[in-house]
């Protein structure tokens, strides 16, 4: 009998459900995250969501032999459950607080509620499930040990080292937390120098408007990083100083992921890699004047490949079966277009 898996991609605004069979994928449905409830609300959503897409590909949904889940994260202890609570800032307290949308959880059993339902739920936070993607089906095919790094309004990263996800106790792969200024600027997580306060969107877009004593003028306030790598292709004496700062603390941060896992090919991805033209020559050069000579030889640096198509991939990946993935390295199912169904409140 055909076996069937279902994959979740939760994000800060929306949450994906789709599934797939070895033949490829059948269904896909999204809807916006609920804020308002239980700390059950987004676990019963996805829950609800799996369903919805297994009408769509005509499945019962008892058929679902795993689910595999990818998350903005970070995960915490449970003391009232088997697994993690998800603590996603965004999806908890704090921006939905922030935007006047009380919710009543601070983070949520997400694989203790599921796992009442399915025989097998794996969950890795997106930066994760992206390594263990791009290794699978993208960018790190053929190499031993890959590291990703998002650049974004954030920085994130996973490791997957011989066939193995490094977890750590369960967070590991916070790129943006290492401490790169001593006193620096004030991150998200509340301490001082981080990468992400200096080398994410953001920091770039407000040092600059720093050191200019300006505001950045776009129409869209996102826009504002990639004003300041125009004016770094201008020739912007400050922009390229802004930049080149940002691109060394990036590369410092490499060198000290290659020390403790012997890196073979780092793989980026996120909003400000469009910009690679400029990032890449400028982190490849710092780089290599910050790693140890042996741990910095023959690094390959590679943009990741499933990027805008990853989602459900990279959620799918944390419970595929190893005979599937080979025949997906030669059908490619991600690349077929598949309406996503929209799902209103
Ligand atoms: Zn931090």
């Amino acid at each position: 009998m055909t076996e069937y898996l279902a994959a979740v991609d939760i994000g800060g605004t929306n949450i994906r459900a789709s599934v797939a069979s070895i033949d490829g994928i059948h269904s896909k449905v999204k809807q916006d995250v609920m804020r308002v409830g239980d700390e059950n609300t987004v676990p019963r959503q996805v829950d609800n969501l799996i369903a919805e897409a297994c009408k769509d590909a005509g499945i019962d949904k008892k058929r679902i032999s795993g689910v595999g889940i990818s998350t903005c994260g970070p995960f915490d202890d449970n003391p009232r459950g088997k697994y993690e609570l998800v603590v996603a800032p965004n999806i908890c307290e704090g921006i939905a607080r922030k935007e006047g949308r009380n919710n009543d959880w601070t983070g949520f059993p997400l694989r203790d509620y599921l796992s009442q339902s399915y025989e097998r739920v794996e969950a890795g936070n997106d930066c994760t499930t992206a390594v263990n993607a791009e290794h699978m089906f993208g960018a790190g095919r053929g190499y031993d040990v890959v590291a990703y790094m998002t650049i974004s309004t954030g920085i994130g990263g996973g490791v997957k080292s011989h066939g193995k996800l490094v977890l750590g106790r369960r967070n590991a792969g916070h790129f943006g937390h290492h401490k790169v200024v001593p006193n620096g600027r004030i991150c998200g997580c509340g301490i001082r120098g981080h990468l992400e306060a200096h080398a994410a969107g953001p920091a770039i877009a407000a040092i600059y408007e720093e050191i200019m004593n300006r505001k950045i003028e776009v129409v869209d306030p996102k826009d504002k990083p990639k004003y300041v790598f125009d004016q770094f292709r201008r020739g912007d004496f400050v922009a390229r100083r802004v930049i080149s700062e940002a691109a060394g603390y990036i590369a410092q941060t490499l060198a000290n992921v290659s020390a403790d896992h012997d890196v073979q090919a780092f793989i980026f991805g996120g909003s400000m890699w469009n910009d690679k033209d400029v990032l890449q020559p400028l982190i490849e050069e710092r780089f290599a004047e910050c790693v140890h000579p042996t741990l910095g030889k023959d690094v390959a640096f590679k943009t990741a490949e499933l990027e805008d198509r990853l989602g459900d991939i990279a959620a799918l990946t944390m419970v595929l079966p190893a005979d599937w993935v080979g025949a997906w390295q030669k059908t490619q199912p991600w690349q077929k277009p598949l309406e996503t169904r929209v799902i209103k409140d």
